[in-house]
């Protein structure tokens, strides 16, 4: 097992009632009432623990911080700028994506583009890949329907360097369209959603803590 050493913050994504420096409260809903925004910060706790275990278990040196602990809103360059503050090696942004009836299943994972003054680009996508492979594999296990929907690149305003320090890999993760049953009854309602939601912390941290650097 190689040793690792870094820091790492975890964004939940949205929180609040209010709209605050480009970040919505909430987007997506699940059929059963689920809100987005309490699922990002439940998985974003699950996660910290995970992370936390395994470098506790496996003898690795990490510090992990969250944007947000509570149903709060921040801006998204406040949200980027928690890495800057703590010196972060990464960045991972936690969300929901929503089908809005067009029927989609699956997970992906978004990088800031190159032409959108991403210097690190290369970077960001190699922990991008790590970030989704581990969460498909994952969703996969627990139900097959679901698709990798792969690495892809937006604009979004949470990634900027600028606001995340220069050398922080960053990424978002949307966890599959909670607005689909199948996908409420997988993380949400069903039997095993417990074990599902576990699982796809467990998986996070393994990969969150195989992208930090060699200690
Ligand atoms: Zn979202």
């Amino acid at each position: 097992m190689t040793q690792r050493r870094g820091t790492i913050v975890l964004d939940p994504g949205h929180g609040g009632t209010v709209k605050v420096g480009g970040s919505s409260p909430n987007n997506a809903t699940s059929p059963s009432g689920v809100l987005e925004k309490n699922i990002t910060l439940q998985m974003a706790f699950l996660t910290r623990d995970a992370v936390q275990r395994r470098a506790q278990a496996e003898g690795h040196d990490v510090r992990i911080v969250l944007t947000r602990e509570s149903d709060v809103n921040l801006g998204l360059a406040q949200r980027a700028q928690v890495a800057q503050a703590h010196g972060a090696n990464l960045f991972l942004s936690i969300h929901c994506n929503a089908s809005d009836g067009h029927n989609a299943r699956g997970v992906e994972t978004l990088v800031r583009p190159t032409a959108a003054d991403n210097p690190n680009h290369a970077d960001d996508a190699a922990f991008a890949t790590t970030i989704q492979n581990a969460v498909f594999m994952t969703i996969k296990k627990a139900d097959p329907a679901t698709k990798n929907r792969g690495v892809k690149e937006q604009q979004l305003g949470v990634l900027r360097d600028h606001d995340l320090g220069p050398n922080v890999r960053a990424c978002l993760v949307e966890l599959e369209f909670i607005d689909i049953p199948a996908v409420d009854a997988l993380l949400n309602v069903g039997p095993a959603h417990g074990k599902t939601r576990a699982e796809i912390a467990d998986a996070l941290a393994g990969a969150l803590i195989e992208s930090l650097p060699v200690a």
